[in-house]
């Protein structure tokens, strides 16, 4: 998608400050963290959202749960950690291609959510 700022960073047109990459996916830190350890995983592959998600895309979307826990131990989550992928207009989703947030530090991260409605 030649419009999609995180298929740049892929393919090199927008730096990153890399943590982890092979052939399916790409870890790099968040330009503007929200906790001392955060980063996101994406998958090389362009999909929009996890509703756009088929059954073809369930090998990479394993894999990226299986490095986060290797990467936030690499990264100096010891003791924990949380992720988020937020989807659509109401999981306020920013960058439309999947990402998974990795968010973690020394002190634990609070509460999930805050109810509004
Ligand atoms: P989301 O709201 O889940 O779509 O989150 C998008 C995330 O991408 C935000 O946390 C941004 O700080 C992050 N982000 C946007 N542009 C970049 C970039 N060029 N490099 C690293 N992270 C970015
Ligand atoms: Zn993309």
């Amino acid at each position: 998608m030649s419009d999609c700022i995180f298929c740049k960073i892929i393919a090199g047109q927008i730096p990153c400050k890399k943590v982890y990459e092979d052939d399916d996916i790409l870890a790099f830190h968040d330009i503007n963290p929200a906790a001392p350890v955060h980063f996101l995983i994406i998958p090389k592959k362009h999909i929009p959202t996890l509703a756009d998600a088929t059954v073809e895309d369930t090998a990479v979307l394993g894999k990226m749960m299986v490095m986060a826990g290797q990467l936030a131990k690499q990264e100096g989550c010891a003791d924990g950690f949380r992720t988020i992928i937020n989807n659509g207009r109401v999981g306020c989703q920013e960058v439309y291609h999947v990402h998974m947030h990795v968010l973690g530090g020394d002190e634990p991260l609070g509460p999930l959510l805050t109810r509004k409605h």
